[in-house]
Order: C-alpha cells, then structure tokens, then sequence
C-alpha cells in the first residue's frame, strides 16, 4: 500500500469519500490525482493516464475545459455563494426546460442523491401514496428508500443493500427486476392503488450498461398512467450525455411519451457539485414554498456550480454528441477485436456513447438484461485486466459494473494509445486460466 494511501485511510474510511474509489474490488492502492486536462488525469507521482472515469459522468467536455474553468473562475469573482436567487438559475432551468420534453420547472440539487430523494418525496406528496417501486441494479443515489440492491458500488462492496436502512425505509420500496414487463404488471395488479412512483435509470448505466429493452420504459409510462403513479425518469448519468436531450431525446421523443418527473445531476454540473429535479408545473408547484412538499438546500443552485452547468451545457452542441457517439463506436470495435484476438471471453454493452464491459463466459453467451445476469461476470478477470491497463497508463473505473466514459476531448491519438494499451492488455488476460 502506498504512503498516501495508509496516511488517507488513517483520518478518512477506507481512505476515500466515496467508496468505489477506494480500488477494493480490483485490488492495489488507488491513483492519487493533481490534475486533470482534456482527456487525461496526472498522478502525483507525475503520470499521465488516457482517463475513462471521467469524473463518473459529469466531463462530457473532457476535464478543465477552458471556457468552462473561466465561466467559475469570473463566478468566483463575484463571491462563492450568496443564498438568495441568481440569474444564472433562470438561465439554466430554461435551457433545461428548451431541451428536454414535459419540463416546466427545475429545482436545483447539489446532488443526484439529492434529486432523487426529492422527486421521490415529491411523487408520494402528489399521490398521497407510499410504495415506490425500483429496479435490482438501478442506482438512485445513497437515500434510504432507493438503496435496495442499488447497483455499482454497492455490488462492488459485495453488500446486498446496506446496515442502517431501517425496515421501514425498506419495506415500502418494492425491488423488481430490470426490463421485465410482466413483474411490473404483477405488482401493479398487486399494489395498484398504494404505488406512488416507479423510479427507473433512463437507460441503466450502474450495473455495468445494460439498455432498456424496446418498449420497457414505455410499458412504465402506460402502467404508471393507467394506475395514478408517477413515473420518476432518473437522468442523472445519461441526461445531456447520450443525447443534448438526454435518453429521453433518444427514446421518449420519438416515441411520443414523456415521464412525470425527471432527476438530472453529473454532466448538468459540469464537474461542480449540482443536479436538479424537474417535471410540469402541476406537479412541480407542490414543492415548498408554493406548496406542502418541502425540500431545501444551503448551497442549491450554488452560483459556481450553476456557472459550471451553464458554460457545458451551451458547449454541448451537435458536434459535441456526434464526436463522442464516433469515438464510442470506434473504440467498441476496438475493445472487441483485441479480446477476442486474445481469447477474453466479454460483452460489450452500449446505451448511446455509453459502454461498458462484462466479464467473463456468461455474459459472453448472452446479453445482460437483468441486474443478476450482471452478477454472473468474472469480476476477478477484470480485476486483472483493469491493473494491465493501469500498467499501459490507461484510468479506468476500478469496477467491472461501471460505464467507461467517453469525452469529446478523446480523438485519435488517445483511440491508439487505448488500442496499444487493450492489445497488451488483453494479451495479458488472455493468458491467464479464464481464456477460452
Ligand atoms: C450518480 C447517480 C445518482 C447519484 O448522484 P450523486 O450526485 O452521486 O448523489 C443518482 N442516479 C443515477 C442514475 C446516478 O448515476
């Protein structure tokens, strides 16, 4: 273990403030970052990584884009935080509203935890209902009532939900399987009347990527409709990140649809603490102070944050969405050709210029439709394989169920260096005794 490490985990839990990144699902002390530019991050030892975290989703742009770093900068100028309304917020909460469909009214976040939570409070305020119904996998933020088989870093902590969540908070959260239609009609025949929301991810994207199947998001839609329950759109990874409108521009525009409330975090922040939760005013106007839902935050809508999420969101144009969706498909093929040429058994999983790896002869005869297909991959492959790529100076997310992210500042000379990188990598790998 390295010195910073020891010395981190001697004043902070396992060394880190969130756990994922603490390396203990594939082993080893994790990097210690001072800087990070574009596409890469910068040890403190010096080294430079091509980086595939991206901060976790918000450097759609790549990191320390210089218009955005000089919208805080000129922000900070004008003082960190005031606690009173802001332009700013009026200017992001209406670009939101321009993008994505259903939206009237935002309230800012600092966190998608946060949104979440909210939206959820918000949905059982408007129904006067209390079982809200979740998917296995789907991750909602560290809430109580969404932490039931959560996804991600819950599943990398080998934990099935976690201690402190009290029997209460769980017992009225239903947990059903991702894209699996006829449990959702079970449990509405079931529950109908008591179910105030069902909260899903747009598209998966926290249990490794495993996309909605054609018409399970819109099969929510009919069933929340047809039963009074609100259905609880969870962009915070995916929106302004596949799409300038999210997945939802990718899937509810064209199919005529949208949900009742939306939760927005990650890329909405721009790499500053900020997310929002949004929807049309009749439900929206329930929220403290128009009406009894209360919900509240000292540094909500901070004015740094919201200088951050303005700057990214205006830069992420057309060009910006199209450059990452290329360098996804480029760099799918890519992953593909190596480990299949050095006999890795995988899948490659995508949800627009989201993708993920799995691991492994399971998922590699079938795709990853469900949280406990995502299960049966060989984390202990990647565990290898994520050192291999380390070794290459590739960063990537220290868990096999996390989405690799892709910035628009990855070109071509960063695609060679991943192909040079996954080629060693994989040949690696594919000595060890889970070749085929
Ligand atoms: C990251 C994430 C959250 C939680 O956001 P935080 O800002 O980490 O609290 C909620 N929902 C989804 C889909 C996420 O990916």
């Amino acid at each position: 273990m390295s010195t910073v490490f020891d010395q981190a985990r001697q004043v902070m839990p396992g060394g880190v403030s969130s756990p994922v990144r603490a390396f203990g699902s594939v082993g080893g002390s994790p990097v210690f970052i001072q800087q990070a530019k574009a596409a890469y991050v910068t040890s403190i030892e010096n080294r430079q990584y091509v980086d595939l975290v991206g901060s976790w989703g918000p450097a759609l742009l790549g990191h320390a884009h210089p218009d955005v770093v000089q919208a805080v900068v000129e922000a900070a100028g004008r003082g960190l935080s005031f606690g009173a309304p802001t332009l700013g917020e009026t200017a992001l909460a209406t670009l939101i509203t321009k993008r994505v469909g259903g939206i009237d009214k935002v309230r800012f976040t600092s966190t998608g935890t946060e949104a979440v939570m909210g939206a959820v409070r918000l949905a059982r305020g408007f129904t006067s209902r209390d079982l809200i119904i979740k998917f296995a996998g789907c991750y909602h933020g560290h809430s109580d009532a969404l932490l039931a088989a959560a996804g991600s870093g819950v599943a990398t902590a080998g934990l099935p939900g976690s201690a402190g969540v009290t029997a209460g908070a769980a017992h009225d959260t239903l947990v059903l399987p991702y894209n699996d239609v006829d449990a959702l009609k079970a449990a509405f025949a079931q529950h109908g009347s008591s179910i105030a929301a069902v909260v899903t991810e747009a598209a998966a994207a926290n249990m490794g990527i495993v996309p909605p199947l054609p018409g399970f998001n819109a099969a929510i839609r009919e069933l929340t409709r047809e039963h009074g329950a609100l259905m609880i759109f969870d962009e915070v990874l995916t929106g302004f990140r596949v799409s300038s409108a999210g997945w939802w521009g990718l899937e509810g525009r064209t199919e005529g649809w949208t949900p009742d409330l939306y939760t927005f975090g990650k890329v909405t922040g721009g790499g500053l603490p900020l997310a929002a939760l949004a929807g049309p005013a009749g439900i929206m106007d329930l929220l403290a102070p128009l009406g009894p839902v209360y919900q509240a935050g000292t540094l909500s809508g901070n004015p740094l944050a919201v200088a951050a999420g303005l700057a990214t969101l205006k830069l992420a144009d057309d060009t910006v969405y199209a450059t990452v969706d290329g360098f996804a498909n480029q760099l799918e093929a890519v992953i593909s050709q190596r480990l299949n040429a050095a006999s890795v058994p995988h899948r490659v999983q995508r949800a627009g210029s989201l993708l993920s790896v799995f691991w492994g002869e399971s998922p590699a005869s079938a795709p990853v439709l469900t949280y406990d297909d995502a299960q049966r991959q060989d984390t202990a492959l990647f565990a290898r394989f994520f050192h291999a790529m380390l070794d290459e100076g590739v960063l990537l997310p220290p868990s096999a169920f996390e989405a690799w992210f892709i910035s628009a500042a990855h070109g071509d000379k960063e695609l060679e260096l991943l192909d040079a990188a996954l080629t060693r990598a994989a040949a690696s790998v594919g000595n060890g005794e889970s070749a085929r």
